[in-house]
């Protein structure tokens, strides 16, 4: 592999296909498949994420907003794409794109159907989300007949699904918990397949359900994290392989003498002599500033080296003192070692945030 000469994060598709056929393997082969690519597809690159499973064979793509899923659609996707969390006001643009709404409450119901007559539509495609637990977005079980009534003698939208979204499917210690989300879903889609005559299919499953709580697979699955290389447990991340690499290269050495300083409001100062190497990158590429003062570690030529003092909004300085290396040298910021989960874990984070946070400064490159 060609190394870094300037600050990338490597995407790696073999990887990709690697967690996603692990994780079909994990579940019934008719039981479909949605991938989760928002965010840009966590931080990597949604359009050549989405590609890659297209030629895998994935079932359908979710996005949180309406735009992520238009650049999907400009890009040429034509796999259907749910929108996880849409605001009314451009369900014109998601109609126009062919994107398949979340309808979560009763006024966004109501609010859809209105535009899809308008638009004269005919059993345009969406989903029912409902809260089981998490309460964040969602129609309550109480809300199944007003759902009926407003979808009776209509025409111009049709159920394709039904799902809900797990609040702790990683914890193992919120299992009845879990179980229980599960148990009120169920009832909830046999309440709504018998009144509405005809059979949406379901899915509640992210990608900890998908490996604690397969019984619940339903029809369709949602996996984001795993596909990207995590699986927030450590035996199944022994399973997948990460996505995405952050990777840099030195600028600059320069010795340190005891009782100076580096970098802004003198944050570290050297007792012993120390050489610092001078990184090209930092908050504003989504290295953010907890990451600094010996929290964090990244790697050169295979050896821990330090974040020393603060994090600058386009630098960072490392302590190299015991490793043998010259501006031009390669960095790893997380990769295989440390990795996305463990790098995260200093600014005491998850994978999630870290991936999704790396800006759109940092250079993409596939490999
Ligand atoms: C983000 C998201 C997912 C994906 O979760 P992972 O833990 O990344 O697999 C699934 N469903 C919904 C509703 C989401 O918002």
């Amino acid at each position: 592999m060609p190394k870094a000469t300037e600050t990338v994060l490597e995407i790696d598709l073999s990887a990709l296909s690697h967690n996603f056929k692990y994780l079909k393997s994990r579940l019934d082969p008719n039981t479909k498949f949605l991938a989760v690519v928002k965010a840009f597809a966590y931080g990597s690159d949604a359009i050549k994420i989405a590609e890659k499973l297209v030629a895998l064979g994935v079932d359908y793509f979710a996005v949180a907003y309406a735009n992520e899923g238009v650049a999907l659609r400009n890009a040429g996707i034509t796999t259907p794409i749910l929108v996880l969390h849409p605001q009314p006001v451009n369900f014109n643009s998601i109609i126009a794109h062919g994107l398949e709404p979340s309808l979560y409450s009763p006024k966004v119901l109501r609010f859809f159907l209105e535009t899809a007559v308008k638009k004269r539509k005919e059993a345009y495609p969406v989903h029912l989300k409902f809260n089981t637990g998490l309460n964040r977005l969602g129609f309550g079980e109480n809300d199944v007949d007003y759902i009926i009534e407003q979808l009776a003698d209509n025409a111009a939208i049709k159920v394709k699904s039904v799902f809900s979204h797990l609040a702790a499917s990683e914890d193992i210690r919120e299992k009845a918990f879990t179980q229980n989300q599960i148990a009120v879903f169920k009832k909830i889609t046999e309440d709504l397949q018998d009144k509405l005559g005809y059979v949406p299919f379901r899915h509640v499953l992210n990608t900890s359900g998908i490996i604690n709580y397969p019984e619940a697979q339903f029809e369709m699955v949602r996996s984001g994290i795993g596909l990207y290389g995590f699986g927030n447990d450590a035996a199944i991340d022994m399973e997948l392989r990460p996505v995405a690499a952050l990777k840099t290269v030195i600028s600059q050495l320069h010795k340190i003498a005891p009782n100076e300083s580096v970098g802004y409001n003198r944050a570290f100062s050297a007792k012993k002599p120390r050489v610092t190497a001078t990184l090209p990158l930092g908050h504003a590429d989504g290295i953010g500033r907890h990451f600094g003062n010996g929290k964090a570690y990244v790697s050169v030529k295979g050896k821990q080296a330090p974040i020393v003092g603060n994090v600058c909004m386009d630098m960072i300085m490392i302590d190299v003192t015991d490793i043998d290396c010259q501006a031009g040298d390669e960095v790893v910021i997380f990769g295989q070692d440390p990795s996305a989960e463990t790098f995260a874990s200093f600014a005491d984070t998850i994978s999630y945030e870290l991936l999704t946070g790396i800006s759109q400064r940092v250079k993409r490159v596939l490999i």
